[in-house]
């Protein structure tokens, strides 16, 4: 289907208002394919975007600290049930010391995500975050470490983690039964969102573009959800399959599809944090880059000890090198200068309103 110029503008001026788009309109868009309506689609998300972040892009030092995961999600190279991982979980010293070279190389925010590992009790995470806290007392903590009781969240919190990531996966709770086992629910992951709200996190939601069994009408679901829940960071990324897990022969997320729906967020969700995900780096090498040229202002470099970076395989051929890689700051500087932007290592909140 193709959208005349003129009736996209009407459409992305309706984006940009409080009202939502109808299912309609949403639907000509997601499958608006036109390059000159595309491009039209992105400069307009550019614009928005250099509105309120002007040309900053936020970066944040990942440190993926464990493996391990009870869940047995289809999609997921870490899910419980692959025995071919060679799963590792880091200790408290060695989450701080990446904390530490982060810190050197610039980095203001950590963002500590792994696998729901039932080896760290709340109060192991609650003092390593404390740690953190104090050590490094200018810098943003996130976790993103999956569903947890809220007691566990408001210990977090008051620890000193202010921010969380927990995608929501997908809106609708009939494709979300075909992607997870039936041990793991729906609302429980939505009760996790608002919790994580209520507590006061900076909350991060989003979902996988392309996963197995996604239709069109899904991802409109998706749309709605963010609309309603209001996150202060949204992450998308492309599907990709890993060979060990239920899904290994599916086939990938569409590059296109996510840039275009990392468009029509920020569309939506004007002072939205968004970042061009290393899913997004792995479909295609210039991947991030046409993210950051379509709305998205943040990059997660990997801050984890070299060594286990291989092993954190939620997807085949996930990056972990080059820019990927957090000690190469000034390759990643340059890269992001040469499309007009610039690195911005500020902890850098949202300005999404609490
Ligand atoms: N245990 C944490 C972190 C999960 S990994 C949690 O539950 O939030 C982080 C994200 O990677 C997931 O939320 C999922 O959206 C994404 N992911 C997992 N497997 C993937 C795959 N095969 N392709 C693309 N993204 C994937």
């Amino acid at each position: 289907m193709n959208l005349e110029i003129s009736g996209l503008r009407e459409i992305v001026d309706e984006l940009c208002t409080t009202t939502c788009l109808e299912r309609e309109q949403l639907r000509q868009l997601l499958l608006m394919e036109s390059p000159e309506a595309l491009e039209y689609l992105y400069a307009s998300a550019r614009r928005v975007r250099e509105q309120w972040y002007g040309k900053k892009v936020y970066v944040r030092g990942l440190i993926e600290f464990t493996n391990y995961c009870r869940n047995d999600c289809y999609y997921c190279g870490i899910r419980r049930s692959n025995s071919r991982v060679e799963r590792y979980r880091l200790t408290h010293k060695e989450i701080v010391d990446c904390c530490r070279a982060g810190y050197m190389l610039g980095y203001r925010t950590f963002v500590l995500q792994g696998g729901e590992d039932g080896h760290y009790t709340k109060e192991d995470l609650a003092e390593l975050v404390a740690e953190i806290h104090r050590l490094f007392s200018d810098c943003a903590i996130t976790l993103s470490f999956g569903e947890w009781e809220r007691e566990a969240y408001e210990c977090w919190y008051e620890a000193g983690a202010s921010r969380y990531l927990l995608r929501h996966e997908t809106a609708s709770q009939a494709h979300y039964e075909k992607l997870h086992p039936k041990s793991m629910s729906f609302a429980n992951r939505r009760r996790c969102l608002e919790d994580l709200k209520e507590i006061g996190y900076q909350v991060g939601a989003g979902f996988m573009v392309g996963s197995p069994f996604q239709t069109v009408e899904d991802i409109i679901e998706d749309i709605y959800y963010l609309k309603e829940l209001k996150p202060h960071m949204v992450g998308i990324g492309p599907f990709l399959p890993q060979k060990d897990t239920p899904f290994g022969k599916e086939k990938p997320g569409s590059l296109i599809m996510t840039v275009k729906l990392l468009a029509i967020i920020r569309l939506m969700h004007p002072k939205v944090l968004l970042p061009a995900t290393t899913a997004l780096g792995t479909i295609s090498s210039n991947g991030r880059e046409l993210g950051l040229l379509a709305g998205a202002n943040v990059l997660m470099p990997n801050l984890s000890p070299k060594d286990v970076r291989k092993q954190y395989t939620l997807y085949d051929n996930k990056l972990c090198t080059g820019t990927e890689a957090a000690e190469h700051r000034e390759r990643l500087a340059d890269k992001i200068h040469q499309i007009g932007y610039e690195l911005a290592m500020e902890k850098g909140d949202s300005l999404v309103e609490l």
